[in-house]
């Protein structure tokens, strides 16, 4: 780490210490979406010293995007969002690599970008992505932060596959929204956004008491989180094909 590191990190090297720093600074996350979610999650992790994030989007910006999505400005329109949003962490962030990955999210890919990942974090808007990060997620026992929002509302968890419910124990139906494109107040997804880095940070970091097996709740219009236990479904197909 460079002096000038040191300088950067000082006021969190107190809370993780050098060694905690150097960890970080070896760990690669994928985050999955760079929209709502993405932007905040992204800019966190890089914020804080992540060595290596990869950003899949193919995703294109546009104007409706920019009530939430606060890593693109009105230049922006009509660029493709990996591009974009892994230009302006470089330049929040010059001591770490950021790797965009401007394609659709599809299994194959997934399986090959895995390998190298330490934690993925879920920031995606629909529900056939989240099953394909579950899936391979469990194949490759890598852990990841899922997150949701819809309206006021948010949810997050953190799985780590073996040691907590997988997404489809937690939601065994897809979930009956009809509305497209949902509707989204702006700060939703930067309360849960932040709160899905926190939890990535912590597991990278190794420490304990992670959002795992336990699903928070946020409910903005009255200001509530709440935090319920969960466990894995005794009749989940997907984890009796995985374990
Ligand atoms: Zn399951």
């Amino acid at each position: 780490m460079s002096r000038r590191e040191g300088e950067r990190y000082s006021r969190q090297i107190p809370l993780i210490g050098v060694e905690g720093q150097v960890k970080l600074k070896k760990s690669s996350v994928l985050v999955v979406g760079v929209g709502g979610l993405g932007s905040v999650a992204s800019f966190y992790l890089a914020a804080a010293g992540v060595g290596r994030i990869f950003l899949l989007d193919n995703g294109i910006v546009e104007e409706s995007n920019l009530q939430r999505q606060i890593m693109y400005t009105i230049d922006d329109i009509g660029k493709p969002k990996a591009i974009v949003a892994a230009e302006r962490l470089k330049r929040l962030n010059p001591y770490i690599d950021i790797e965009p990955i401007q394609e659709d999210l599809t299994e194959s890919l997934l399986s090959k970008i895995i390998r190298n990942i330490d934690v993925i974090v879920d920031c995606l808007d629909n529900w056939e992505g989240r099953m394909i990060i579950d899936r391979v997620a469990h194949r490759y026992g890598k852990p990841f932060i899922h997150a949701g929002v819809y309206g006021f509302y948010g949810q997050l968890t953190v799985i780590i596959p073996g040691k907590t419910p997988c997404l489809r124990c937690i939601f065994p139906k897809k979930p009956k929204i009809e509305e497209s494109p949902l509707p989204i107040f702006p700060t939703t997804p930067g309360v849960l956004g932040v709160l899905e880095a926190n939890e990535a940070l912590k597991l990278l970091l190794g420490r304990d008491n992670l959002l795992a097996n336990k699903l928070l709740i946020y409910d903005g219009s009255i200001g509530l989180f709440e935090v319920v236990e969960i466990t894995m479904g005794p009749d989940c197909p997907a984890c009796k094909e995985y374990y």
